[in-house]
């Protein structure tokens, strides 16, 4: 998604949504972009530098070889967004490595040593291990804070 910042031939100045730059040229020259103040369908692009002070000026006094600001935009393009959320998977996953790296392997006494951690039967540390998903919920039942994790492949490759 492209936004564009337009003008009309009277200087009425809006936004305009396209999905690509083709589809703004394509709509551009095909006369279906008219300015929703006079209807005009003779339309122009402004160099994207946002809200300028004296605008008509600016751009007669400007050098001709002046090159515009890239646009600044949030909307993401697909292979972005794909990027972002690899990377919030990889950071997800460094995290969960993090955690398991830094806890204790109690095995399947899991649930018995959360119980004295939580007691102060024992000195407080991280602790992972196995236990069933019955145990999670009566140890959350009694305030201990459990984190359950999906049994990641991925995860466990990673620790061999
Ligand atoms: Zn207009």
């Amino acid at each position: 998604m492209k936004v564009y910042n337009l003008a009309c031939l009277h200087e009425h100045h809006f936004e305009g949504w396209f999905s690509s730059e083709a589809d703004f040229l394509s709509q551009q020259s095909g006369g279906s972009l008219c300015c929703p103040i006079c209807d005009t369908a003779e339309v122009r692009r402004l160099p994207s530098a946002p809200h300028i002070g004296g605008r008509a000026l600016q751009e007669q006094s400007q050098p001709a070889s002046t090159v515009s600001e890239p646009a600044q935009t949030i909307a993401l393009s697909n292979s972005d967004h794909g990027q972002l959320e690899k990377q919030i998977q990889a950071t997800f996953m460094k995290a969960m490595r993090d955690l398991v790296n830094k806890s204790e392997d109690v095995g399947s006494s899991f649930a018995e040593e959360a119980r004295k951690i939580h007691y102060k039967e024992t000195p407080e540390r991280s602790i992972r291990g196995q236990t069933s998903t019955d145990e999670v919920s009566a140890l959350r039942e009694e305030g201990i804070d459990v984190l359950a994790l999906p049994k990641i492949p991925l995860l466990k490759n990673t620790l061999q």
